[in-house]
C-alpha cells in the first residue's frame, strides 16, 4: 500500500487521523546528510487536539539508524524509539514568539511526513556518536596496560 507523503496537518488534527509507516534511508536525506548510513524508521503520526485546545500532532518512532563511531570509524547501529508532541502553529512568527517549552511546527497543507519524522531523529541523535563498549577505546586500553 502506498502511504502518502504529506499530510494535511490542520486537517489531520481535527479528524484525529492515524498515519503508519515505514521509512527507509531514500525517505531520509538530511539523515544521509548528517553522517547516517542505513535507517530503517517505523512512525505513527496521530493528529490530536491538545489539552491546551490546539491542534497538534503526535509522533511516535521506532527503528534504527547506522551512524559512524567517531572513534573507531566501524559501523554504530543506533535504536530510536521518540516520542514527541508538536503543536500546530499559523507562522514561523508565532513560534519565534511562544515563549514556553512547547515543540510547534508551522501548519501546512501538504506538510512531508518524512521531512517530520526526519527533523525529531536528528534532534535526538548524538553531536558524536561512539560505541558504548568501543573496540578502538578496548585497544588503547590494553596497550597502554605494560
Ligand atoms: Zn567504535
Amino acid at each position: 500500500m502506498l502511504q502518502p507523503a504529506a499530510i494535511d496537518g490542520l486537517a489531520f488534527a481535527r479528524h484525529a487521523a492515524v498515519l503508519e509507516g515505514r521509512l527507509g534511508m531514500d525517505s531520509l536525506p538530511r539523515l544521509a546528510q548528517s553522517g547516517c548510513s542505513g535507517s530503517v524508521l517505523d512512525f505513527v503520526l496521530t493528529g490530536e487536539i491538545n489539552e491546551r485546545g490546539k491542534q497538534g500532532l503526535k509522533l511516535a518512532v521506532d527503528g534504527s539508524v547506522r551512524l559512524q563511531c567517531q572513534r573507531c570509524l566501524g559501523n554504530l547501529d543506533l535504536p530510536v524509539h521518540l516520542a514527541a508532541q508538536l503543536e500546530l502553529a499559523s507562522s514561523e512568527a508565532e513560534i519565534m514568539a511562544a515563549d514556553d517549552d512547547i515543540e510547534r511546527v508551522v501548519a501546512g497543507r501538504e506538510m512531508s511526513v518524512a521531512a517530520l519524522v526526519e527533523d525529531e531523529v536528528l534532534l535526538a541523535l548524538p553531536m558524536v556518536p561512539k560505541h558504548e563498549q568501543c573496540s578502538a577505546e578496548a585497544q588503547l586500553e590494553a596497550n597502554a596496560k605494560p
